[in-house]
């Protein structure tokens, strides 16, 4: 990365999965807006559903996710059975409504639950709302716990695409993150899922984590590749322990400076373009005849709460505590906390507590800023139109910065990001993101 550009990234941009992020949802939204958007599916639209699983046997000290470590599985049970009932009640404002191309179960640790209570789940799924046979069925594992003959199960429920969380080999930064997990453990959980015939395969790496350096990330992406998993994403570890208490377990003092964590996301980047891994936007990787980089390739790649997805669907349903549902424009977040959430869906109600509409205006942005980070290039005349005037101005300096500093090109009315600079791809959404015009500006002026 050219040494100009090493000053925007220290900046804490959005990961932008969503527009405008979680943080601007309010609890103006009711679950009566949200029955009132899916009245607005079609009969055959696509849609993605997504499952949350919120236990964990163990905390990792970086998790950023709406979890409970749990220790009795009985509760488990308890949730299957209200997360069964959550999906019937939308089952029936569906009344044959939409039609489900991808269903991912995320967490937490999807694979705390035993296989039949998946296989209710899906069960309840394919009862209340259909599935076809074509459906994707992705599944989070923790490989830790992953149950001798759980992957057979898994597949004969139907899933056929598989993420491992592997974060990181090395058993120093393992330990500082208390998540300790041998490359003997992945290798085994690899050959059990390619001995179940299941070809598409995710690991998640994690940059930015204690005690990593230069050398230790070099043999993580090395063994990773040595497991040749069809994707890999490489995120960086977002450091909050302000809003997320349990990070404080993680001695500050270890972690990895901006300039250490530019090298690394680089290496990552470097190691995976040789070992002949298609870049996906910014920090997703594909081996060239995966769906993922087949859709990239085509331009239809989408974005969402996982991240970058072929999934065509562009309505979202999703299922559990703090779940996130989109429907043209217009998001809803169910209750976060457990009580609450059980206690809606007991009476019977769709557990919505916040959301938000998007306005015309911010639709043009969400588009424009998922065109950038899919693709690399979008044209901002619509956004520079639809903006406020303060807004349009700051966000003509933020490029023209931009510009100078050689990350972006301008085409007519089209930027595209330089392929060098595919990192930054979320400065430049940030540049036209009035939401995040102080961070700009503040790495511009560093
Ligand atoms: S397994 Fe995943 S969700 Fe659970 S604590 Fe660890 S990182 Fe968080």
């Amino acid at each position: 990365m050219k040494e100009i550009w090493r000053k925007y990234l220290g900046e804490r941009m959005p990961r932008y999965t969503s527009y405008p992020s979680a943080l601007h949802f309010d609890r103006s939204v009711t679950a009566a807006d949200y029955a009132e958007k899916i009245d607005e599916i079609g009969l055959y639209e696509p849609i993605s559903l997504y499952v949350h699983v919120p236990f964990c046997r163990q905390l990792c000290w970086y998790c950023g996710c709406n979890m409970q470590v749990e220790n009795y599985y009985s509760r488990a049970r308890g949730y299957v059975d209200t997360i069964i009932r959550e999906i019937e009640i939308t089952g029936r404002k569906l009344n044959g409504r939409g039609q489900p191309t991808s269903v991912h179960f995320g967490g937490g640790t999807p694979n705390y639950l035993l296989g039949d209570d998946l296989g209710e789940i899906v069960g309840a799924i394919e009862g209340a709302i259909g599935l076809t046979d074509s459906v994707d069925l992705a599944i989070e594992l923790d490989p830790r716990i992953l149950r001798d003959d759980d992957v057979h199960h898994l597949t004969s429920i139907g899933f056929n695409r598989f993420s491992l969380g592997v974060q990181d080999f090395d058993p120093t930064v393992q330990s500082a993150i208390n998540r300790l997990q041998s490359f003997e453990l992945i290798e085994a959980c690899v050959s059990d899922i390619r001995a179940a015939g299941v070809d598409d395969l995710s690991f998640d790496i994690l940059y930015g984590l204690p005690h990593q350096s230069e050398q230790s990330f070099d043999d993580t992406i090395d063994k990773a590749i040595s497991l040749a998993p069809d994707r890999i994403s490489v995120f960086g570890y977002a450091h909050l322990p302000d809003s997320l208490p349990r990070q404080r377990l993680i001695d500050e003092a270890t972690l990895p400076g901006t300039q250490l964590r530019g090298v690394l996301s680089e290496l990552a980047d470097q190691k995976l373009v040789d070992a002949g891994y298609h870049r996906i936007g910014f920090d997703h990787y594909a081996k060239p005849d995966n769906p993922l980089a087949k859709a990239a390739i085509e331009h239809r790649l989408k974005r969402n709460f996982q991240g970058f997805t072929d999934a065509a669907a562009s309505a979202l349903i999703g299922f559990g505590p703090s779940a996130i549902s989109f429907v043209d424009g217009f998001y809803a977040q169910n209750e976060k906390g457990f009580v609450d959430y059980r206690q809606r869906v007991e009476h019977g109600e769709l557990p919505i507590a916040r959301g938000l509409q998007r306005t015309k205006r911010e639709s043009v942005i969400a588009a424009a800023i998922s065109e950038l980070l899919c693709n690399m290039k979008t044209n901002i005349s619509a956004v520079l139109r639809s903006a406020a005037p303060g807004d349009a101005i700051r966000m003509c300096s933020s490029l023209e910065r931009l510009e100078a500093d050689g990350i972006i090109q301008w085409n007519g009315d089209a930027i595209s990001i330089a392929d060098e600079a595919y990192a930054l791809a979320r400065v430049v959404a940030a540049a036209i993101d009035p939401y995040s015009q102080p961070q700009i500006e503040h790495a511009t002026a560093v």
